[in-house]
């Protein structure tokens, strides 16, 4: 117990450590790291002798607790609002909050829960899979965040973490439809990468760039209308209302019949 080996005195304390054998020459310097730790502790002389876990509330260690302070995690700061108050579709708020807690299956977590997989990322098929590199700084997938943030003439820099880039995805809007479709973005994009991600690791199947780019049109178009206040019935109406805001459709448009054949596919 700490009691034990501390001296309480008129000045306050000091530690009195003894060891079970003499300390060799390569060990001193160990040694006076240890001191050193010892004396940033702040002792309450007077109170009870118990140990706390200080990454806890409670005080109580948690492997959890641990797990997350080694991440650099602070649970406190994930916008749980934005994800959970935002009407998407539960197996969609569930994909983010998982990525943004860093618990979803990428190769990364797989391998820490000692599953054997090759540390191989599907889309850009080289880095190693991680969740944001997976979601965020892929090669396979960042063309995909910069076609809409550049056709909003918007530069962006490169965030480090997905739960970053939600937090910043904030824009004013005039009314509450156009609020709600810029909101859906992000979230829409993280969903069809996660599926493209798993046909080509689990089915073996690879959509070509404008088949993910019209998987997340028509991925948008359907949850924007599940939700919206006023629904934009129709393919053609509701790449209209895009381009009513500034999106780029001209990759778009020249496919618009391949477009539609894919919409069965897709949903
Ligand atoms: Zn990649």
């Amino acid at each position: 117990m700490v009691g034990d080996v501390l001296d309480i005195h008129n000045r306050g304390y000091s530690w009195n450590i003894t060891f079970g054998r003499g300390l060799q020459d390569w060990e001193l310097e160990d040694y006076s790291l240890f001191l050193i730790a010892l004396h940033e502790i702040q002792i309450r002389v007077g109170e009870g002798d118990c140990s706390r876990w200080r990454l806890a509330r409670d005080g109580i260690f948690s492997v959890r607790s641990y797990f997350q302070s080694l991440l650099g995690f602070v649970e406190s700061s994930l916008p749980w609002k934005m994800v959970w108050q935002s009407k998407l579709p539960p197996r969609v708020a569930f994909l983010l909050w998982t990525d943004m807690r860093g618990q979803v299956s990428t190769v990364d977590n797989l391998r820490r829960k000692g599953f054997y997989v090759t540390e191989w990322c599907y889309m850009c098929k080289k880095d190693g899979e991680t969740i944001n590199h997976l979601f965020i700084h892929c090669d396979g997938v960042r063309w995909l965040w910069d076609s809409i943030l550049a056709s909003q003439s918007m530069n962006w820099v490169l965030l480090r973490r997905i739960e970053d880039l939600v937090w910043a995805w904030k824009r004013k809007f005039r009314d509450k439809d156009s609020k709600l479709l810029w909101n859906l973005i992000p979230r829409c994009i993280v969903w069809c990468i996660w599926r493209e991600r798993n046909d080509r690791y689990f089915e073996d199947q690879t959509k070509t760039t404008e088949q993910i780019r019209e998987l997340f049109y028509l991925t948008l178009y359907t949850w924007f209308n599940a939700v919206a206040k006023n629904p934009v019935v129709g393919l053609s109406n509701f790449l209209l209302f895009l381009s009513c805001l500034n999106f780029d459709l001209s990759l778009l448009r020249s496919n618009i019949h391949m477009f539609k054949k894919y919409e069965n596919d897709y949903l």
